[in-house]
């Protein structure tokens, strides 16, 4: 197995580092190619996105990416900010399905906002659909609307292959884990969401060991916050699943906690965290490394089919947040206060 390790600017390479060694203490057959990305490539060859790093992300079968995003850069053209590598490489390797899992270590129950008898249990995953949807529907712009000024436009759209595609992705995903999907939309009013309902429902049939529900995502906002245990996987599309993977990632506490997937139709997947490069922390050995040991758990279970190497880390991690250990932003009195390597370390040891 081949995974290209893109750990690109600010805290990516420190945590990058913790995930790798988790990795490699697995003894797995796997070969790591390193490449430069974002404000780290632009510095080297002046762009956010070499050909020698996308070509290699297109031979591997997996990427491990850090984070992209550099002050410096700031007030460069489009084109040239770093935060444009993970934009290409969405487009270039088709990766039409964000998988963002959001699970409670309790551990950590008092680090959420919610009271700990809400969050009790959480352990769901969003499916979102990522190339699609009035983000990218055509036509769109601002027109001129005579006496009532300009107006702005946008098209919300789906065909059906792209929710059967999607759908899918969320079936399987649920097979690895409590067999429960939850298709949410808002097909009491649009049009696209009732093709969207009646093609996962189709869909649906294919999988009849996986139990589906449908909601409404107004309905499911109010869910997240009212009982999210309910969940398993939560498919949607990209609007939604932009708005309610926000949502469910703060219902955890913190965001150096957290995972996740883009996968392309065969199951090849770029794995990051859902934070960005932390320009405010870098360099301070401060980061929280878990987010990204995480990822790399993903890549075992969604691409590399090693579930028991990912189940492995998974319990590593809880053990050593039991066990007290904490960075900065996990911190809460009476526990012990670590930097990245330090983390890196207790979970090496517990795995
Ligand atoms: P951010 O996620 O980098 O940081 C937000 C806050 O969370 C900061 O206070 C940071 O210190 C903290 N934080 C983030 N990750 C942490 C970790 N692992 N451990 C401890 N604390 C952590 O978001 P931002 O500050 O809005 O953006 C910084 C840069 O990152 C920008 O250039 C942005 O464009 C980029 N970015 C990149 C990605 C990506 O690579 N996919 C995603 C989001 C933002």
């Amino acid at each position: 197995m081949k995974v290209a390790v893109l750990a690109g600017d600010g805290i990516g390479p420190e945590i990058v580092a913790q995930a790798l060694a988790v990795l490699r203490r697995l003894a797995l057959p796997i070969e790591f190619a390193q490449a430069p990305v974002g404000g780290a490539a632009i510095e080297r060859t002046g762009e956010p996105l070499p050909e020698a790093t996308l070509a290699l992300a297109r031979e591997a079968d997996a990427i491990l990416f850090g984070a992209v995003g550099d002050p410096r850069y700031d007030a460069a053209p489009a084109e040239r900010r770093p935060e444009q590598a993970i934009l290409g490489l969405r487009k270039a390797l088709g990766l039409f399905a964000n998988l963002r899992p959001a699970k409670l270590y309790d551990a950590l129950a008092d680090a959420s906002t919610l009271k700990r008898e809400v969050v009790a249990g959480l352990d769901l995953l969003i499916v979102r659909e990522l190339t699609g949807d009035v983000y990218f529907g055509e036509p769109r712009g601002v027109r001129d609307a005579g006496a009532l000024g300009r107006e702005g436009f946008d098209t919300m759209r789906y065909s059906e292959a792209e929710v059967r595609r999607i759908a899918r992705v969320a079936f399987e995903a649920a097979r690895k884990r409590r067999r429960k999907v939850c298709s949410v939309d808002k097909a009491n009013v649009l049009e696209t969401s009732r093709l969207w309902r009646a093609a996962v429902a189709e869909e649906a049939k294919r999988y009849p060991d996986v139990e589906l529900s449908h909601m409404y995502v107004d309905n499911c906002a109010m869910q997240l916050v009212r009982a999210p245990a309910q969940f398993d996987v939560i498919v949607t599309g990209n609007l939604f699943g932009d708005i309610l993977s926000d949502e469910a990632a703060m219902l955890t506490g913190s965001i150096g906690m957290l995972p996740s997937a883009s996968l392309d139709e065969r199951g090849k997947g770029l794995y990051e965290p859902i934070h960005g490069s932390a320009p405010d922390i870098a360099g301070k050995g401060v980061a929280n490394p878990l987010a990204t040991i995480l990822s790399a758990a993903m890549m075992l279970r969604y691409s590399l089919g090693q579930p028991q190497a990912a189940e492995r880390i998974e319990r590593a991690v809880e053990r050593a947040l039991a066990d007290g250990y904490r960075t900065p932003d996990i911190y809460t009195e009476g526990t012990r206060r670590v930097g990245a390597e330090e983390m890196g370390r207790a979970v090496l040891e517990r795995l």
